[in-house]
């Protein structure tokens, strides 16, 4: 009927007595533990409230979200962080590297020529065909970055690669091989600005250079078939070329090198004539490559001084003792090709010791009267005999050792003009012809192996003749 006293929620002590200590007293719920605080607790008047340490998440009560510690978010702001550091500092790094490389290239470009190049294109302002200069990037772009497969065949003077512009024009990549020497360099630039300004169907065409490489990149246009010593060399191809195929290639690189020698604004001498740099196209059309050792020869110099470059079995003795050279060189060089053509036998072969030296054997085979021995029997046939007989000739006039009895590469070009027209055209045939006449046409047969110059001017006018009237006549 009375009243009943209890302590409030959170105090303990006896309700009916007023005195702090006896009295009703704060229950210090964190000392105690009956709190329900995952890990901090803090003791207020009458109750008791939860926090988390810094850096957790939650109420901090244990029935509530507790304290937890933020791992995603910390791991994912730790990523972030680093992504970011990374990101930055590679982006320092490749800024670094793009500038150096920058730098490399600029090096390079100046190193192989580059300002005297652009200087040389300034002057020819105006020729649609002057030289391209090709940047590294393109050139990695159109060689899947040089890769191996793409190599299309290795030389004396550099790699060759295979591969496509993004204009789709396909090319053939040769990394050559120069010092840093600034002449040697000066002439590399005035063969590329000169040479890509070559239009002949059977000279390879240069399409220009790359110099911001260490090693300068000159761009051809890509031949498909292989060359013609892949398709005289018996061990290397089944099915030899037909004799009229031999001699259509014969007669367009006569005339590429005779457009060289002549038709070019400056003579230009290959220096390096041989099976191996003449490619053929699909058609076994004839394209003269491989101008790295070219020389350009100024028009009031008929001879040159260089150190002696060429490929051994095709190079021109006179031209080798005294390291003069001239045109003749060319036509040595050629007449070397000739005979591989008429004897199917490669210049060099240490595998045949008796013939080693082809140039050498075939013209003693000749001063022994053993030309039949020699011409290749796998084209050899009734109707072109005397064909592979006049070319084997010929081919014996530009091997003479004395470069002056060679005759030029323009007389050599008609005189197979002269056979492939003469084939043609019944009333042409030697044959057909009064033997007289044909003996004095044909000086080399009337003295053996032509050796007079007077008879063999009269064969070129002759058949200079012959041809302009072909020419009338619609051929
Ligand atoms: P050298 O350096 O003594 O002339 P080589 O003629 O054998 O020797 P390269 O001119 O470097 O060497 O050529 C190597 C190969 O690359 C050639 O044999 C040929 O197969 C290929 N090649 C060169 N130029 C071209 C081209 N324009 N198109 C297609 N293939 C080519
Ligand atoms: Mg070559």
């Amino acid at each position: 009927m009375g009243y009943c006293c209890v302590c409030k929620e959170g105090f303990r002590g006896n309700p009916y007595l007023s005195h702090p200590d006896l009295g009703c007293k704060d229950i210090n719920e964190c000392d105690d533990g009956k709190h329900r605080c995952s890990r901090r607790c803090h003791n207020v008047e009458g109750n008791y409230t939860c926090s988390c340490p810094p850096g957790y998440r939650g109420d901090g009560y244990i029935d509530g979200s507790g304290c937890k510690f933020p791992f995603m978010e910390i791991s994912l702001g730790i990523s972030v962080a680093f992504l970011f550091v990374f990101t930055f500092v590679s982006t320092l790094c490749w800024g670094h590297k793009q500038r150096s490389l920058k730098q490399l290239r600029k090096k390079y470009f100046e190193q192989n020529g580059g300002n005297y190049m652009l200087q040389q294109m300034y002057q020819q302002q105006g020729h649609t065909d002057r030289a391209k200069i090709f940047s590294e990037d393109e050139l990695r772009t159109a060689t899947n970055n040089f890769d191996e497969n793409r190599i299309l065949g290795r030389g004396g003077q550099g790699t060759v690669y295979e591969g496509i512009l993004p204009d789709n024009t396909h090319v053939a990549i040769k990394k050559s091989r120069i010092g840093g020497d600034p002449r040697q360099i000066k002439d590399f630039i005035n063969e590329v600005a000169v040479l890509s300004q070559i239009n002949h169907r059977n000279v390879v065409k240069l399409f220009g250079c790359c110099l911001e490489t260490e090693v300068p990149l000159l761009v051809y246009e890509y031949v498909d078939n292989g060359t013609l010593l892949e398709h005289i060399d018996p061990l290397k191809n089944e099915h030899p070329l037909s004799w009229e195929i031999r001699l259509r290639i014969a007669v367009e690189t006569a005339e590429a090198i005779s457009y060289l020698h002549s038709a070019a604004a400056i003579p230009i001498i290959h220096r390096d004539i041989k099976s191996a740099n003449i490619l053929l196209d699909h058609n076994h059309r004839a394209k003269v490559s491989d101008f790295g050792a070219s020389r350009l020869v100024p028009l009031d110099e008929t001879q040159v001084t260089t150190v002696v470059q060429g490929t051994l079995g095709y190079l021109d003795p006179e031209y080798l003792l005294t390291g003069q050279l001239n045109e003749k060189s060319d036509v040595y060089s050629f007449g070397v090709v000739l005979v591989e053509l008429v004897t199917g036998n490669k210049a060099v072969d240490f595998n045949k010791p008796e013939q080693r030296n082809l140039a050498m054997h075939f013209a003693s085979s000749l001063k022994e009267d053993n030309l039949w021995e020699i011409l290749d029997k796998r084209v050899l046939h009734q109707k072109n005999e005397e064909q592979l007989k006049e070319v084997a000739f010929l081919a014996r006039k530009c091997i003479r050792v004395n470069g002056e009895e060679r005759p030029t590469m323009k007389e050599v070009a008609m005189e197979l003009e002269g056979l492939i027209s003469m084939k043609k055209h019944p009333w042409g045939k030697r044959e057909d012809m009064m033997s007289e006449e044909c003996e004095y046409l044909l000086g080399h047969v009337a003295d053996g192996y032509g050796n007079a110059s007077a008879s063999t001017s009269t064969v070129y006018d002759s058949i200079q003749r012959e041809v302009a009237f072909e020419i009338e006549d619609g051929r």
